[in-house]
């Protein structure tokens, strides 16, 4: 939807059309929801250094200049960018955010501004420290979204591969949850999980453990993107048809049982899905990401040339996130150039045709 809420003129009318506007420009490549939040999002990547080593992490072993952060003058400047390009909303990326040694100054600078939705995606470590995790909220913080990806210590710390990381991750939930209790994160505190083949078997248990033992209500599934380390793994990246079932009884949960909390996937393809999912546009405007998530633009390091349709300035790769996976990262089936319904799929991640082939998908 246009976002005329900034008085900008959204660039191009269909979202298939390879994107000519400038980075910054607003645009219109996604389907109408009225649950979803209008304000324009900007994601910065503060440098690719992390204290995790998930197993299908996509930054795999990030080059030496790619580990280092970016100054804080690059910082005030991209936050300036933004807020001018009409971004009301900011997420803090890395590697991971807290480890970034101007974070707070970041969070506070973009406050200052008038970011109104100020995030944060971390793994969720260092915010055990309620000491740091103070100084967060207080300089603006308004969502934190941890990435989490088991529900006992045995799974997430074989995924993380860090010893000791599960316990340390539940205690930064328990702090942000009382912190939201009592009046902080407007903007919500949510777990994303990675699902990939070592957990997907696992959904139902981890929304159990995520809503009723942590006290979350908002949950996140994103289907890997076999990038990275995960890159031509089967055992990581499990074909559709074996996740789909779990998928489906995720959702049937939500329906019947958890029925306050929210829950939400992404990188499913349309035609992956059960005819009685994918043909009920309610259902979809509920639980499909890319019909919830929020414009999204993105800013990282980059000092090559780049691909596709990233805009390379100041050292920076900035793009389109909708984009970016349309035109670049997805629509590797065939099947998807002659699809009505890529305007809201986006198609298939690369890496999973490159592992299992296209012969699953089909135009809808
Ligand atoms: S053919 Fe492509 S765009 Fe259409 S539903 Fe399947 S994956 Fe999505």
């Amino acid at each position: 939807m246009a976002h005329a809420l900034f008085n900008q003129e959204a660039q191009s009318t269909s979202p298939l059309e390879k994107p000519t506007a400038k980075a910054g420009d607003a645009r219109d490549n996604q389907q109408f929801n009225a649950v979803r939040d209008v304000r324009r999002n900007v994601e910065i990547n503060v440098g690719k250094a992390c204290n995790n080593r998930c197993v299908f992490c996509i930054d795999g072993l990030p080059k030496r200049e790619d580990r280092s952060y970016m100054p804080y003058e690059d910082m005030k400047r991209e936050l300036d960018f933004w807020y001018q390009s009409g971004s009301r909303s900011v997420g803090f990326l890395g590697g991971e955010p807290t480890t970034y040694p101007w974070i707070v100054q970041s969070v506070g600078y973009a406050k200052e501004l008038g970011f109104t939705r100020i995030a944060i995606a971390t793994n969720a470590t260092k915010l055990r420290l309620a000491h740091f995790t103070d100084k967060m909220l207080e300089a603006g913080l308004t969502r934190a979204t941890i990435s989490m990806h088991g529900h006992t210590a045995d799974l997430e710390e074989r995924l993380t591969r860090v010893p000791g990381v599960f316990e340390k991750k539940c205690e930064a939930i328990r702090y942000l949850a009382a912190k939201k209790r009592e009046g902080f994160l407007a903007d919500g505190l949510s777990v994303n999980i990675v699902l990939n083949g070592w957990n997907y078997r696992h959904l139902p248990q981890m929304m159990k453990f995520f809503y009723d033992e942590l006290g979350l209500d908002d949950l996140r599934i994103n289907f890997i993107r076999p990038e990275g380390y995960a890159e031509g793994d089967p055992d990581l990246c499990p074909r559709y048809p074996k996740v789909i079932p779990y998928l489906r009884k995720a959702i049937i949960l939500s329906e019947t049982h958890w029925k306050r909390q929210t829950f939400t996937f992404g990188g499913f393809p349309l035609c992956s899905l059960p005819p009685s999912m994918r043909d009920n546009d309610a259902l979809l405007k509920k639980y499909m990401g890319e019909y919830r998530d929020l414009s999204t633009d993105c800013s990282v390091r980059q000092t090559g040339g780049g691909f596709g349709i990233e805009q390379i300035e100041d050292g920076r790769s900035r793009f389109n996130w909708q984009d970016r996976k349309r035109f670049d990262l997805k629509n590797a089936p065939s099947a998807c150039q002659t699809c009505t319904k890529v305007h809201l799929c986006e198609g298939v991640w690369k890496g999973y045709v490159d592992i299992h082939g296209e012969s699953e998908f089909f135009s809808i």
